[in-house]
């Protein structure tokens, strides 16, 4: 059969000799790597009690955003969970009441939004897909969990804060992710 990757090998299936049969070189071999880890620098940490500095572009849970009057911004457009590869968010939208302007900035809103994370790669295109900067993805990480359904966030964990002091800043990545991509020869073509 004709090989496509290069990547099989042939398996022999020549006779043990006798030290192979007896495996004891084998295994004092394979303790002799053991042993030789001890004594090395360790490449663990332990969480979550201790946690590697992150880049300033990592992408870790999301935020849906307040504007400055603490009103949603969000408008249940969905172009949010189109982008996304994973279809990882689904909402409900509807349409705001009157006397809810203080609560919500379009006509529109999603009164159900989720993501679900077991299934998010956290690749940022619904941030970039957002025409209402309303979703971000936060520098935190996402928790591990026992259940399945605790994954599926919703408006009550992704909503940030109405309280400003409370919001997380997202303002730090951002400004590096566009540094990074101002310094993209393609960005430098277009300009
Ligand atoms: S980060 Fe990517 S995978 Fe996760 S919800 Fe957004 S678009 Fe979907
Ligand atoms: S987060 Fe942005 S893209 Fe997604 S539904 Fe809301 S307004 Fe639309």
């Amino acid at each position: 059969m004709k090989n496509l990757t290069n990547r099989s090998k042939i398996v022999s299936n020549k006779k043990m000799s006798f030290r192979e049969r007896i495996y004891f070189p084998a295994i004092l071999g394979g303790m002799r790597i053991t042993f030789g880890h001890l004594f090395r620098r360790k490449t663990t940490v332990q969480y979550p009690e201790v946690t590697r500095e992150f880049s300033d572009i990592y992408r870790g849970k999301h935020v849906l955003k307040r504007d400055d009057e603490g009103r949603e911004r969000c408008t249940a457009c969905g172009l949010c969970a189109v982008a996304c590869p994973a279809e990882a968010i689904t909402m409900v939208s509807a349409e705001r009441k009157p006397g809810e302007e203080h609560l919500y900035r379009e006509e529109k809103y999603a009164i159900v939004y989720e993501i679900n994370m077991l299934r998010c790669i956290f690749c940022g295109d619904c941030e970039e897909a957002c025409p209402k900067e309303a979703i971000f993805l936060t520098p935190e990480i996402v928790k591990s969990e026992y259940q399945r359904d605790r994954f599926i966030y919703g408006k009550d964990v992704l909503v940030e804060p109405a309280d400003p002091a409370k919001r997380v800043d997202v303002s730090k990545r951002q400004t590096a992710k566009v540094l990074e991509f101002k310094k993209d020869k393609r960005y430098k073509h277009n300009k």
